[in-house]
């Protein structure tokens, strides 16, 4: 038997709040130079009092019932002490035995909790350098106390694609929610993965993983760790509970500190601190935060699946990103006909996709969903062949404007017209003697080289379908 691995994920986001956790500073990381949004509750100043912000509680419970979660009736936070520098008080304010959210699922996986945290001060290591700056850490504070929501799934993952999936339903589900950017570049949302293998039913010893700035780290980072675990355990050794971290440069996890127990941690609630009787406060009641859900990301796709028939690979592609969202919404508000939502469909999971891909960037936001619902209507009355629609979209994509202009000034419009046709037939059997011969002696294949020829001499413009079918009565 092969070792199987598990996995579980510790997933930390920052909220989006217009205050910090504990504090009135302002929440946010974009505009601010570094050590502007503190004050000295945030500085951990002694003798300064936290309190709590509503906000980011109301936005943990909501993913709390969006999972299926169980809300606390009570909850309390603690202090969870350590000492870095990036955290002055020498605790963190987290929760311990009294999360908000206990329970839950995502995408088929088993939440343990979901729990309310500040964030820490971000540090800068400077690396060793020529001046005075060798080797300083340099603090930024804007970062400091930041609500910081904590989820943690049970030990249920047992492979690097189900761990990334999982992750990526998380990011769109915050998204969807409004409660965080999670971004990873932005360390907005970090993954840490805790791995072990075992062949029995019982688990090994587990590592845990960090530093993982992308989805594809994940994926990487586990798969690569699964197999460092079951080389070490088969060369004679076994696998030492630590913390490791990924390096993206050479694609391996590397040792960086053995894992602290929870007891040293000497977790125990905060004084300054009121308890949350949640089920007292009316804006927490489970049924208000039912309600202000928006449409959530698997009922979106199963909708889009349902009202238009299409396919679940594309009800996910377009549903994983916002602004394809409101284009694809936009487009399905023009158009009342399924099979030219359909059509449009496909257009934007191949053709678009394809040219955002070869840009670099998506931007569905720039496209005039109008344009683009006329061009699809171009396509089905045969103004336009595949690679004239295809045409058209870039063109539309780089200039904007109206699909009819633009294809007029490329020449793209599809010749139909059997006259222009069949001088270009001519013209090519006149050419291509050698292939009319084959086609004559029954080589279909010499029909496509011809049909090819025909595209080509109409610049691209001819009806592939009546040209096909004039050659057939031309040389049959
Ligand atoms: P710790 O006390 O070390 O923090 P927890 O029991 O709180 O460990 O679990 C932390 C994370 O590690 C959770 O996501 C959990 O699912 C995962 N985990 C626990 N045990 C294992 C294991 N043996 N293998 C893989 N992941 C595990
Ligand atoms: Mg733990």
């Amino acid at each position: 038997m092969t070792y199987r691995p598990t996995i579980g994920l510790e997933i930390h986001a920052e909220l989006s709040t217009q205050t910090k956790m504990f504090c009135n500073s302002a929440n946010n990381l974009d505009e601010a130079p570094p050590n502007t949004n503190i004050c000295p509750v945030c500085l951990a100043h002694p003798g300064t009092l936290p309190f709590i912000n509503r906000e980011a509680v109301k936005h943990v419970l909501r993913v709390g019932v969006a999972l299926g979660g169980t809300l606390a009736d009570y909850s309390e936070f603690d202090r969870k002490s350590y000492f870095y520098p990036d955290i002055p008080k020498g605790y963190q304010i987290s929760q311990y035995a009294y999360p908000l959210v206990s329970g839950g699922s995502l995408a088929d996986i088993d939440i343990t909790r979901v729990h309310l945290e500040e964030d820490t001060a971000r540090s800068t290591h400077q690396s060793p350098g020529k001046d005075d700056t060798e080797g300083r850490s340099l603090l930024d504070f804007n970062r400091a106390g930041i609500p910081l929501m904590e989820l943690v799934t049970e030990p249920v993952i047992h492979d690097a694609e189900t761990a990334g999936k999982f992750a990526r339903e998380l990011q769109l589900l915050l998204r969807t929610l409004g409660v965080s950017k999670a971004n990873l570049e932005k360390g907005e949302m970090r993954i840490e993965a805790n791995i072990s293998i075992s062949k029995t039913d019982s688990f090994g010893t587990k590592v845990e993983v960090k530093n993982l700035n992308s989805f594809r780290s994940v994926e990487r980072a586990i798969a690569y760790e699964a197999k460092r675990q079951e080389a070490l355990i088969e060369s004679g050794g076994s696998v030492v509970q630590e913390t490791r971290g990924w390096h993206e440069g050479r694609q391996e996890t590397f040792s960086q500190r053995l894992k602290e127990g929870s007891a040293d941690y000497r977790y125990f609630p905060d004084p300054d601190l009121p308890k949350l009787i949640l089920s007292e406060i009316p804006e927490f009641a489970p049924e208000v935060l039912v309600a202000s859900l928006p449409e959530l990301p698997w009922e979106r796709r199963a909708r889009y699946i349902k009202e238009y028939g299409i396919k679940d690979v594309d009800a996910i592609y377009i549903s994983a990103d916002a602004d394809r969202v409101i284009f694809f919404d936009a487009v399905t508000k023009i158009l009342s006909d399924v099979a030219l939502i359909r059509l449009a469909v496909n257009y934007i999971v191949t053709d678009l996709a394809g040219i955002y891909a070869k840009k670099g960037s998506e931007e569905f936001t720039a496209l005039d969903a109008n344009a683009f619902v006329e061009l699809m209507r171009m396509i089905t009355k045969g103004d336009l062949s595949s690679r004239g629609a295809k045409d058209t979209l870039a063109l539309l994509v780089e200039e904007g404007g109206d699909p009819e202009t633009l294809a007029k000034k490329h020449g793209l419009i599809q010749v139909s017209d059997p006259v222009a046709l069949e001088k270009t037939i001519a013209t090519v059997i006149a050419a291509e003697p050698k292939a009319v011969a084959e086609y004559r002696s029954g080589k279909e294949a010499a029909l496509q080289f011809l049909l090819g020829k025909a595209m080509k001499e109409s610049h691209g413009a001819g009806n592939p379908q009546q040209l096909r079918e004039l050659f057939i009565k031309e040389i049959s």
